[in-house]
């Protein structure tokens, strides 16, 4: 395996100024690698060896130009769940229904790194219409988790995490509805930010759940993750929910904390997140970590999220109401599939959705349109709404009087085994308890590694922070990720 794809970004932008190595080798190596292990792990639906070399090639040109006042990602491959619609580059969202969609246009985020120079690699699988916690509900296959083939990568950005933690891929762009750029970092050792509703654009992101979605980074490391949302944050006109919010500069408040040490900051730890049965492993190691932040100055903080018990039933309502609007879109008309001989307009719509879709979509769709139905609106959409505001005001209070930061567990437990949970949606839905509050409060949250248990497998931690502070959260995670000895490099690149 070449040392290349096992490089920092850091490190890769410094080996390129050098002149140590060039965008197309970096490129190279990476596609070697991807060839080699996609097999076993299936993490890609599309490699786009031939525009990444190009795109590779300009950059070389750019930097050679610009030298160091090119951007710090030109030349840096990357890979973006399939999710993300790009240019001339097949986008199916893991679904058959969307199987041979070429989109005339990028994502404002493709668009955005592509204007840095960054070189796309290709796109990874996912949960079909990233509807999913395990990347098995895939049209394309399962994805395998690098640390034991035989578990799940977690999901839905499972093919993102993959590429990132097997080093096919220096960092990816995944999508975050309830948990799917966390959990998927967690189980495989890597970092996860999803950033604030409003931070990142979701323009040419594929719908599924629009109040909630948000685009966010996967890397190796907490510095890593700060420079993709570096290049990827701040308003964007073709996205009336992007907020215009100043960007901090996130790689100067890591360093800043990181120098400065956690001191006079309080790390509020909701005392509700222990009342649900969780891996022992995974609260051994959390306990781990509150003593480390307390080493590190940070003060703790008993504190109270009192409706997190009623989180996950209303998330499971809104996003599946939601999602039956937003799917209502595949008819064979315009995108994707369209069934063969067919006798009527309806007949046509009925067929297509019919084959297009997987059995989860499908099961989604049809409880989404029901709770939207006129008898039972008032009785779940309407209810649940209410309860999301009671969320929200959970955590406004909880920052407003006690707390900068919350620590929480990502997944209450470590990687499940390829098939467990298949069978039950129910036992699906129930591993997202520690993740869907964020997205209803519409929060940023940030998944770090924080140990292995003693099968070997990854176990992540999450810190949620207020709206649009991201910077805070990258601080404390990069001040925890020097104390975690795990969370390097090295350790992530044995995976596989
Ligand atoms: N597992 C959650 C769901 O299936 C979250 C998915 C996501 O964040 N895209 O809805």
């Amino acid at each position: 395996m070449s040392k290349l794809v096992s490089l920092s970004l850091v490190e890769m932008r410094e080996g390129l100024l050098r002149g140590d190595f060039s965008a197309l080798e970096l490129c190279d190596a990476h596609i070697e690698r991807i060839e080699a292990t996609n097999a076993a792990l299936n993490s890609f639906i599309t490699i786009s060896s031939e525009s990444a070399r190009a795109a590779a090639a300009a950059a070389d040109k750019r930097i050679a130009e610009e030298k160091d006042r090119s951007p710090m990602l030109c030349g840096i491959p990357y890979s973006a769940k399939d999710m993300l619609v790009s240019e001339g580059i097949e986008t199916t969202c893991g679904s058959k229904m969307l199987s041979g969609f070429i989109s005339p246009y990028n994502c404002t985020v493709l668009e955005r790194l592509e204007e840095n120079g960054a070189v796309l690699l290709g796109k990874n699988n996912m949960d079909e219409f990233a509807m999913g916690s395990s990347s098995e509900r895939s049209s394309y296959g399962a994805v395998r988790n690098p640390w034991d083939l035989d578990r799940v990568p977690g999901g839905s950005s499972g093919g993102s995490a993959v590429a990132v933690s097997s080093g096919q891929s220096p960092f990816s762009l995944g999508t975050d509805t309830g948990g799917s750029i966390r959990q998927p970092a967690a189980f495989t050792g890597a970092v996860g930010l999803k950033p604030t509703y409003g931070r990142v654009s979701r323009y040419g992101a594929v719908a599924y759940a629009s109040s909630f979605d948000q685009i966010g980074p996967l890397g190796r490391s907490v510095e890593d993750v700060a420079s993709v949302l570096q290049a990827i944050a701040g308003k964007d006109e073709l996205d009336a929910t992007s907020m215009d919010v100043p960007v901090d500069s996130y790689l100067e408040s890591i360093e800043r904390m990181a120098d400065e040490g956690l001191a006079g900051l309080k790390i509020g730890v909701p005392r509700e997140y222990f009342s649900f049965s969780v891996d022992e492993e995974i609260d051994a190691n959390l306990k781990g970590q509150i003593a480390a932040l307390e080493n590190l100055g940070a003060e703790l903080v008993d504190i109270s999220l009192p409706h997190t018990e009623h989180a996950l039933a209303s998330y499971y309502v809104l996003v599946l109401a939601e999602a039956s609007s937003n799917l209502a879109r595949y008819d064979g008309v315009r995108f994707g599939h369209r069934a063969e001989s067919v006798s009527s307009l309806e007949e046509m719509y009925c067929r297509t959705r019919a084959e297009g879709f997987g059995t989860e979509v499908k099961r989604r769709i049809m409880m989404g349109s029901y709770v939207l139905s006129a008898g039972y609106f008032d009785a779940y959409y309407v209810k649940a709404q209410q309860v999301r505001t009671l969320v929200i005001s959970d955590f406004k209070a909880a920052f407003a009087n006690d707390c900068d930061v919350i620590l929480a567990p990502v997944s209450p437990t470590p990687a499940f085994g390829i098939g467990e949970k298949t069978a039950s949606s129910l036992e699906m839905y129930l591993t997202d308890i520690f993740t869907v509050p964020v997205n209803l409060a519409g929060l940023p949250a940030i998944s770090i590694p924080s140990g292995l248990t003693k099968s070997g497998l990854p176990i992540g931690v999450q810190l949620i922070g207020s709206a649009f502070q991201e910077g805070q959260i990258l601080g404390v995670a990069k001040a925890l990720e020097q104390s975690n000895t795990f969370a390097n490099n090295e350790k992530t690149q044995q995976a596989f």
